[in-house]
């Protein structure tokens, strides 16, 4: 069936879910939904998106299935996105669902915080356990220029809503664009220095057609660095560089105040990427930036026994990707925005 004698003898160690370069999966981030109530700048269009059908988005249980034959596989992380998460109704009732879960040892979410002051108590009390929140600008004006909502003091009250529940750690994503928040590099290192909250800084990167991406508009991970130091007028020692992790982690040399670092475009992780995603209609891509595709939807919904679908997902890991192509001649863009995917 296989023709591929190295998917044959990984298939035999189910316990683990390897790639054709040594890599194991062990984390899969899953996209409730492809609904977004914001427009941000550098994920969609402002006018015209296309959202799936309902009935093309993976039920709870579908949803829970697939979590039970992934962690059956090694996965251990889960982390909902989409889209906005917390558009999909009721999400509390697929935390739970997924906690129950034998083998998940965590599920966390990013989201854009709008919806986090009335869902988080409920989010946290169904078994979710960390929670990331995209808050680009700490202006209110920067804030809707760049997501086009004027949102930005629900979103905070959101995010003073899960300190409150005392989830630890809150890290707030930020994509710095320049010409556009890059002025606000000290006003995160204050903000870092003043709370709990990590900041995580993910570089730009170029992903759907119509994110105005272009090189120029990277703020790099180093550049944040001297920007930060400079602010503060302290060093940020380095505490973790990424393994797994796509963070590199620093904190500044006094202990106060942790900064992350997502460098996807400058200096990408993909030697160490553990991950893959399911699109909101149950494709499977095993990088961020993937051409192909496994349809997952397609065997769920035909009948298909978990055996079939462990093979299906074994197979589609065993290909995944050795890296982006981002800053090189072959780089071809996914066709599907960073909402489509699930971020
Ligand atoms: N709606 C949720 C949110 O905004 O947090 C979850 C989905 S969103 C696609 C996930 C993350 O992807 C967000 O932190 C967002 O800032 C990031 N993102 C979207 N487009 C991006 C791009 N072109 N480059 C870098 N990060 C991007
Ligand atoms: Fe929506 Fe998140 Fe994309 Fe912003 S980044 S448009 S909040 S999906």
């Amino acid at each position: 069936m296989h023709g591929d004698g190295h998917i044959e003898t990984v298939q035999r160690d189910v316990a683990d879910l390897k790639d054709s370069f040594g890599r194991t999966v062990n984390n899969l981030r899953i996209s409730v939904t492809d609904r977004c109530n914001f427009r941000c700048r550098y994920c969609m269009p402002e006018e015209g998106m296309q959202w799936m059908a309902r009935s093309e988005l993976l039920s709870f249980e579908e949803l829970t299935r697939l979590s039970r034959i992934f962690a059956s596989l090694g996965v251990k992380h889960i982390r909902l996105t989409g889209g906005e998460p917390l558009m999909r109704k009721d999400l509390h009732v697929l935390v739970k669902q997924i906690s129950g879960v034998p083998g998940i040892q965590d599920i966390a979410m990013t989201t854009n915080g709008y919806f986090l002051a009335e869902q988080a108590a409920d989010l946290v009390r169904a078994g979710l356990h960390r929670i990331n929140i995209s808050l680009d600008s700490l202006d209110p004006v920067k804030f809707t220029e760049m997501t086009r909502r004027d949102h930005f003091h629900r979103v905070w009250e959101g995010i003073e809503a899960v300190d409150r529940l005392g989830i630890r750690p809150i890290k707030l994503n930020v994509v710095l664009i320049r010409g556009m928040n890059e002025d606000e590099i000290p006003k995160f290192a204050d903000l870092a220095r003043s709370r709990s909250f990590v900041i995580r800084f993910i570089e730009f990167m170029p992903i759907g057609s119509d994110d105005g991406w272009s090189p120029e508009k990277v703020v790099t991970g180093k550049e944040i660095i001297v920007g930060m130091e400079k602010a503060v007028g302290k060093r940020l020692k380095p505490v973790e560089m990424r393994g797994a992790q796509p963070a590199d982690r620093f904190v500044f040399e006094d202990g106060i105040g942790e900064i992350g670092l997502i460098s996807s475009v400058s200096e990408p992780f993909c030697s160490h990427c553990n991950r893959v995603r399911l699109t909101s209609d149950g494709k499977l891509r095993t990088c961020l930036f993937s051409l192909v595709e496994t349809d997952l939807k397609s065997l769920l919904r035909g009948n298909a026994d978990d055996e079939a679908i462990r093979t299906a997902i074994v197979e589609a890991v065993w290909k995944k990707e050795e890296g982006h192509l981002i800053n090189r001649p072959g780089f071809v863009r996914p066709a599907r925005s960073m909402s489509q995917i699930g971020g």
